[in-house]
């Protein structure tokens, strides 16, 4: 506990009303950050995943500040993710908070069995057009196990929207910053140019736009990495002075760090079109050429990267793509 102590402090040095609770996960991220904002209404910034020690390392840590899980009046979920909502309801029944979130983040939290139809339908055809072998497709159940066993049904109250004031937060705004996930919130404070960035920015690791099914359930899928570059970019132009992540240190250089993120990307970017000059190719070997050591373990983390770069690549025309038996070939 004295690491999350010495973490807390380094957050409260300019916020005093914010507290940084370390929660561990069971995932390749490491632990999760969620924020109690002591505001009009006592406010949780994402809750954790649903396992004994996230729900240990809360209640432990709101305790260390004075406050207890039944006095939580509010739970604000950056996004819909499993390590920063599972544990959403357990709060909820305790202390009957309220849940604010992006709309879009309703049909994950709520397990809505009708739209978990339509994303394992979409992701069937995406899996299939990207050349998935049909062995792997048992990825699509394993994101059902996912949240099935890291979170539980719940619900949100209040749906938050771009730029709009936080209720019972009142100097704070939301800003949405969709790419690493549709439903994707960041908070700022321009007080103290305090930014609360989920998964948008984060120190240690570069955030993984995540491939989603269409918006309004027809349609064409949303360009994930195009919408990630772009909210980054609108960050590099805020005054910003600290960024809290939803995983590890705080942000001190968000500008650079940004920039760095862009580059590194326009570099992987390059290296796709680069293969594509060695022959035509589906998406799935590329992720394969690309990522050779993960593609097999984080399959859905990494065919969601190139998809992003090929979209990047076709809006820049500076890739052809053919269709045969439902499968698309890329070219350069
Ligand atoms: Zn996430
Ligand atoms: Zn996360």
């Amino acid at each position: 506990m004295t690491s999350q102590g010495q973490q807390g402090r380094i957050a409260q040095e300019m916020a005093p009303d914010v507290y940084r609770l370390e929660l561990p996960t069971p995932f390749n991220v490491g632990a999760v950050n969620v924020y109690l904002v002591k505001g009009e209404k006592l406010t949780l910034v994402d809750v954790g995943p649903l396992t004994g020690e996230a729900w240990r390392a809360l209640t432990t840590g709101l305790d260390e500040i004075g406050v207890s899980v039944e006095e939580i009046e509010q739970v604000l979920l950056t996004h819909h993710h499993v390590d920063h909502c599972g544990l959403l309801e357990r709060v909820r029944k305790i202390s009957g908070a309220k849940t604010l979130a992006h709309p879009l983040a309703a049909p994950y939290i709520e397990l809505d069995e009708e739209f978990m139809d339509f994303h394992d339908r979409f992701f069937t055809e995406l899996y299939r057009q990207s050349g998935v072998p049909q062995e792997k497709m048992y990825i699509i159940e394993r994101f059902h196990q996912l949240i099935n066993t890291f979170s539980e049904a719940s619900r949100i109250d209040v749906h938050l929207k771009h730029e709009q004031i936080v209720p019972g937060l009142p100097q704070w705004q939301v800003l949405y910053t969709p790419g690493h996930s549709q439903s994707h919130l960041s908070l700022y404070r321009a007080t103290d140019r305090l930014m609360i960035g989920g998964d948008h920015i984060i120190k240690h690791i570069s955030s993984n736009a995540f491939i989603e099914p269409p918006r309004d359930r027809s349609g064409v899928r949303p360009l994930t990495l195009v919408q990630y570059r772009t909210a980054l970019q609108m960050c590099a132009d805020m005054d910003i002075e600290q960024v809290l992540s939803g995983h590890g240190e705080p942000v001190l250089d968000h500008r650079e760090l940004i920039f760095a993120r862009l580059r590194k990307n326009w570099e992987r970017t390059d290296t796709l079109r680069r293969m594509l000059g060695g022959g035509e190719k589906t998406a799935y070997e590329l992720t394969a050429l690309l990522f050779p050591t993960l593609y097999e373990k984080e399959l859905p983390l990494t065919l969601s990267e190139t998809l992003g770069h090929i979209d990047l690549l076709t809006i820049l025309h500076q890739v052809d793509v053919r269709e045969e038996g439902g499968i698309l070939y890329y070219s350069v």
